[in-house]
C-alpha cells in the first residue's frame, strides 16, 4: 500500500475539507395539504406520500 511521504498540514487539511460541508435541506410544498415538508418523506402534517395516504396524521 502507498504510504504519504510527509505529512500534509493543517492548512493543507482544511482547505480539502472547506468543500465537504453539508448544505441545509430545503423544505418542498405537499401537494395535499400544502404545508412545508421534507422532500421523499410521508408529510408529517397529512401523512400523504405520492398522493396515497400511508399513515394518519397524528393528534
Ligand atoms: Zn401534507
Amino acid at each position: 500500500m502507498a504510504v504519504p511521504k510527509k505529512k500534509h498540514s493543517k492548512m493543507r487539511r482544511d482547505r480539502r475539507r472547506s468543500h465537504l460541508a453539508l448544505k441545509p435541506s430545503s423544505p418542498v410544498t405537499c401537494s395535499h395539504c400544502k404545508q412545508p415538508m421534507v422532500a421523499h418523506r410521508v408529510c408529517a402534517n397529512c401523512g400523504y406520500y405520492a398522493g396515497v395516504e400511508v399513515k394518519p396524521p397524528e393528534e
